[in-house]
Formats: structure tokens, C-alpha cells, sequence
């Protein structure tokens, strides 16, 4: 995921048994899930006074932006927008209704998120007491290549030694090997989360705990809120309603004004539409178009509940494979956020409710929150002065929990690219583009969990598993099963390590092994995998438990409040 993590400089020991591989390794590899600065949430700094030059040069400057809606892509962009374009002269406000209120899901992220609240200043252990928050180091899949089956997508690359220039071929050299046992063995991240233990990486490169990175799993409305406080403290202006009309321009199309039903007007230059699935602006009042994409994610529908805690403690969110779809299990402080998300077609909405509750370890705490959608995005994220973020310019379903990391995504082309009075179309086309970059790739992500199985136990694998999936996945998965190559790409959230944790993890496995590893003695490779295996599974048991670190954080902002 993101930049490249340099690969190191010297030589290293470690790896006494495949020496030949250091002067065969690749050049550059795309390293861990972390590292992850790029273009996710730029800071605009350098362009912020260029921007405001080009700005108030403009016949029709920008001043007001309004922002619809207050869930977690409302605030979280309202909290973007008034850190970076502090001191600018820019109207920020928002509206949202109670009365409607938000999606109320969305709890699990990726180690993006992390940055996000970086940049806005955020410091970790506040966040995680205010928003109860645990700390994420992968998605354990139950079920998923076929009934029985465990593995994780851990955060981080395989093998003992992440500074190790043959992260890349780590996969092969445990195909050459004869995959003496699950691939997961190798995996730090892994071997710490099924111990229920949790470590913050090492900033270190040449330390072996360098090589994985973390999320969070945290309660949703308290992270609005919490952005919410902050972004009211920077001059976000909020306003409580429903908006009862959208004011288009007679000629432009672009919106001019929004009227709420208590008849207050609130006009606006750019508008960020964070309705929702309903698309306040961009669908129903610009009638953008979807690009529904149920054919490859057919699940549409969801049912959510959270429930007391029954002991499980790991830092990580579960995705077990039902009959007709699957459920989630996101472990927070204070309670267990439960859903299952199936496909109508072959589930009714009872049955599915009556599977979460089977599945549910303490007592419910809430009624179960029932939800539809369609798969898919918006065919323009960026129309004529109005930008969807959040649900309101598409949804791809919550399996490796992508949805912030779109939001976060979306937020950062738009500081990147955000626009003047002059309204360059090159702005729009260029931040469509690269958000159907970003959405396609995770698509085929996510098809792949589906497709990649062995199922037929139910009329729903029997779908997944014969459909057609797209063009852009078949290429990838047969490029992986010839030759174990990982397709590359620039744009786009999961790479190599995913990849191939999921590939291995539902059995699409590689018929050969990268050549370069042809005349490396398969014993002396499997007895260096042992011994890397050994010092993994030493390294994870020496590391605290998860549930002592949260409650050290926890006890380090209460110190801090007492002072
Ligand atoms: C089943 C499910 C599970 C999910 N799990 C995850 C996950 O684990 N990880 C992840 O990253 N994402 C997940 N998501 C996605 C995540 O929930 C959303 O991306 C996130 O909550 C952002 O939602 P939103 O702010 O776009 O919309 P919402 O939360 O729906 O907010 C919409 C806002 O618009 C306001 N609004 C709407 N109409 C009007 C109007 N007329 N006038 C005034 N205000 C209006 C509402 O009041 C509300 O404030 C999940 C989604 C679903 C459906």
C-alpha cells in the first residue's frame, strides 16, 4: 500500500540461506501496508497561496463551500477542509438533520485513516479513549475458499525480515519450499493478532517490527463527533435541518443555492454532497448516473447490531462467510459491532437477521439496524461544481473496509485539485478519473474474495463462483496462478502483500516459481523459513497484550486530565 518502503542499503544476514536471491533481488518493492503518505491526504501547503492568488483573480471566486451532511465522510471532509485551508478567505459550512441521521455503520478502516488524523494534528490516545477505538492489524476471512478455512490479510509483508530486498518473492520462495504450512506462518501481524497482542511498528527499518502497519476499529458516531467539535473549533459553521431543495443554475447546471424547509436560504460557490446513499445533489438534483456494478458484488443488503463483548480481544475485524453473504465482527472497548451483508436474491431480510443473531456472542445493546444498496459508483464523482464524498458518490460494500479510505481518498484529490472561480475542467476530469482508478481496483479486490472459492454448499457460491468477473481481475488472477506475479500498478490501496494474502488464503495458488529461485536448494530454503517462522512466532508472544495497551492509553489520558 502506498510508497515504496527503500529498500535496504546494505546487505543483511538473516536470509544465510538463499544468498543468491540478494544479487537477484528486485530493485524496488511496494513494501508493507504502510508508508502511505501519497496522494492519500495532501496538504495543499505549497499550493495554498497560489491557490488563493489564482482564486481571488477569478471573476466569480470561491468563498462559500457547503458541505451536505454530517455523518463520517460530512465531517471527516469539514475537518480536512478547514485545517488545510486555514487562513484562507473561505465560508466553510455544513448542514445535516437529526431527523434523517446517518448511515450508522462503518466502524473498521484501514491504516490510512492514520495519517488522516495526523495531519489533522490528532493525537492517538485521546482519539482512541474519545471514539473507543481498538487498534486493527488485519481482517481474519472465515469460510471463504471453503468451509473451515481461516486466514488473515494482515497489514504488513511476509517474512521475518522486512528489510529484505525478496519481500516480493517471499510467497515463492515458500512455493519452492513445498509450503511446508499456511503462508500466514510468516506473517508478524498475524502471529500477534492471533495471540490477541498488539505493538506499535518499529520507525526502524532495520528492526524486524518494522514491517506491518495498523488501523483502527472505532465507533463511527463517535468519530463524527469528535471531528465535529474539531471542526467547529476551526470556524465550520453547522446548521441543523433538512434540506427541502437544491437551486440549480437556468444555463450552467452548477448549483446556486439550497433551500431548507425552514425556507432559510444557503447559498454556496462549491458543494460537497455527503448525503448518503440518496445523493442529495449529485443524483437527485444533478441526476448524475450509477454505474451499478451488483453483477460482480451482488450482496445489497445488510443488517447491523452491536452487542456486549463476550472476551475475544483481538486486534482484529472478522468477516465470516454465510450462506448467502457474510458477517462482520469488529471487537471496540466498550462493546462488539456485529452485520451481516447478504444478497436478496437468495436470502430474505428475517432469515438474515436471524443468521446475525445465531452469530451474536453477548446480548444485544441495540434493535437491529437494517440497510439497502446497490454496488457501484457514481459515473461523475465531480460534476460541475459539486463533489460526492462518502456514500453519495458510490459503495463497494464493507468487506476490507474501504469506504473511509475512499472518503480519505476523495478528500485529498480535492485539496489536490481544488478548484477557483475559473472552474478548470481539467480539475474535475483529472479527480474522476483517478476516483475510478481508485474504485475499480478495489472492486476487483473485493471480487476476487467472492469468486476465488471452492463453495457450492449454497445457490450463493454457486453464483460467485461461476459468474463472469471482470476483465481487469481474470488478467490478475491468471498472471498470479502462472507464474505468482502480482499485477503492479500506481493508483490503487491494495498491493503486493494483499494480494497475495488473499490469492493464498483461498487457494489460487501459482503453478511455478519465479525462475530466479530454480537452482536454490528446496531443503535449505525450507530450513531457513523454519527458522524465520520461529523467530515470528517469538517476536509476536513477546509483545504486549492488546487489551494492556488500550487500557495504557486509556490511563495515560486520564493522567493527563488529572495534570
Ligand atoms: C452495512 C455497511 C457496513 C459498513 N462498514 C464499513 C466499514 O467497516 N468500514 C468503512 O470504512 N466503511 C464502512 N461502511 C461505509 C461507511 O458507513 C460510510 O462510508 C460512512 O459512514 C460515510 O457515510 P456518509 O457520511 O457518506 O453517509 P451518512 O452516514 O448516511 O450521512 C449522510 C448525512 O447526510 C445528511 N442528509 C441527508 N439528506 C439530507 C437532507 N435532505 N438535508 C440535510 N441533511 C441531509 C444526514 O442527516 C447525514 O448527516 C459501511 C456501510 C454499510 C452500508
Amino acid at each position: 500500500m502506498g510508497d515504496a518502503i527503500p529498500p535496504h542499503p546494505g546487505t543483511r544476514t538473516g536470509v544465510s540461506a538463499v544468498p543468491s536471491l540478494k544479487n537477484r533481488a528486485l530493485e524496488r518493492f511496494p513494501g508493507t501496508t504502510d508508508g502511505i503518505d501519497r496522494a492519500i491526504f495532501l496538504p495543499l501547503d505549497g499550493k495554498k497561496a497560489l491557490w488563493g492568488e489564482r482564486n481571488s483573480m477569478s471573476d466569480k471566486c470561491i468563498t462559500k463551500v457547503l458541505i451536505v451532511g454530517g455523518g463520517t465522510a460530512g465531517w471527516m471532509t469539514a475537518a480536512a477542509l478547514s485545517e488545510t485551508l486555514k487562513g484562507l478567505a473561505l465560508d466553510i459550512r455544513l448542514v445535516e438533520s437529526e431527523a434523517i441521521g446517518t448511515v450508522g455503520v462503518g466502524e473498521s478502516t484501514i491504516p490510512h485513516i492514520r495519517h488522516f488524523n495526523t495531519r489533522l494534528g490528532i493525537n492517538e490516545a485521546d482519539f482512541l479513549s474519545r471514539t473507543q477505538a481498538t487498534f486493527k492489524l488485519g481482517i481474519e476471512f472465515r469460510d471463504w475458499g471453503r468451509l473451515g478455512d481461516s486466514y488473515i490479510h494482515p497489514f504488513g509483508a511476509y517474512g521475518a525480515d522486512p528489510a529484505a530486498h525478496e519481500v516480493e518473492l517471499f510467497h515463492h520462495l515458500w512455493t519452492r519450499a513445498g509450503a511446508p504450512e499456511s503462508l500466514e506462518a510468516w506473517s508478524l501481524p498475524v502471529a500477534m493478532a492471533r495471540r490477541e497482542r498488539f505493538t506499535h511498528p518499529s520507525t526502524d527499518p532495520a528492526s524486524p517490527l518494522s514491517g506491518f502497519s495498523y488501523a483502527y476499529q472505532f465507533d463511527a458516531s463517535l468519530y463524527a463527533a469528535y471531528l465535529r467539535r474539531y471542526s467547529e473549533a476551526r470556524g465550520v459553521v453547522r446548521t441543523e435541518g433538512r434540506i427541502a431543495d437544491v437551486a440549480l443554475h437556468g444555463e450552467t447546471g452548477f448549483v446556486t443555492h439550497v433551500t431548507l424547509e425552514s425556507g432559510e436560504r444557503i447559498d454556496a460557490d462549491l458543494v460537497i454532497d455527503c448525503s448518503g446513499f440518496r445523493g442529495l445533489v449529485i443524483e437527485q438534483a444533478m441526476k448524475t448516473g450509477y454505474h451499478d456494478w451488483t453483477r460482480w458484488l451482488p450482496c445489497d443488503r445488510a443488517v447491523a447490531l452491536p452487542c456486549e463483548h463476550g472476551g475475544l480481544f483481538p486486534p482484529a475485524t472478522r468477516a465470516t462467510a454465510l450462506k448467502a453473504g457474510w458477517a462482520w465482527r469488529i471487537p471496540l472497548q466498550h462493546r462488539v459491532g456485529n452485520g451481516h451483508v447478504y444478497c436478496s436474491a437468495f436470502l430474505d431480510d428475517d432469515a438474515a437477521e436471524t443468521a446475525l443473531m445465531d452469530q451474536l456472542e453477548g446480548a444485544a445493546l441495540a434493535p437491529p439496524n437494517r440497510l439497502r444498496f446497490l454496488t457501484g459508483k457514481r459515473k461523475l464523482q465531480w460534476n460541475r461544481n459539486c463533489v460526492a464524498i462518502g456514500l453519495s458518490s458510490g459503495f463497494l460494500e464493507p468487506l476490507e473496509s474501504t469506504s473511509i479510505h475512499l472518503i480519505q481518498a476523495a478528500i485529498g484529490y480535492l485539496l489536490d485539485l481544488f478548484p477557483t472561480g475559473d472552474w478548470d475542467p481539467a480539475d474535475a476530469a483529472e479527480f474522476n478519473q483517478t476516483m475510478d482508478m481508485e474504485y475499480e481496483r478495489i472492486r476487483d479486490f473485493l471480487v476476487l474474495h467472492y469468486h476465488a472459492t471452492t463453495r457450492d454448499d449454497s445457490e450463493f457460491w454457486n453464483h460467485c463462483r461461476t459468474m463472469t468477473i471482470p476483465d481487469s481481475l481474470a488478467w490478475k488472477m491468471e498472471l498470479f496462478r502462472e507464474r505468482g506475479v502480482v499485477a503492479a500498478y500506481e493508483h490503487g490501496v491494495f498491493l503486493h502483500p494483499s494480494w497475495v494474502a488473499v490469492y493464498v488464503g483461498q487457494h489460487v495458488t501459482p503453478r511455478r516459481w519465479d525462475p530466479r529461485l530454480d537452482d536454490l536448494d528446496p531443503a535449505a530454503v525450507r530450513a531457513d523459513l523454519e527458522g524465520q517462522r520461529r523467530r515470528i512466532a517469538g517476536l509476536a508472544e513477546r509483545q504486549p497484550r492488546h487489551a494492556d495497551v488500550l487500557g495504557a492509553a486509556r490511563a495515560a489520558v486520564m493522567a493527563e486530565a488529572r495534570a
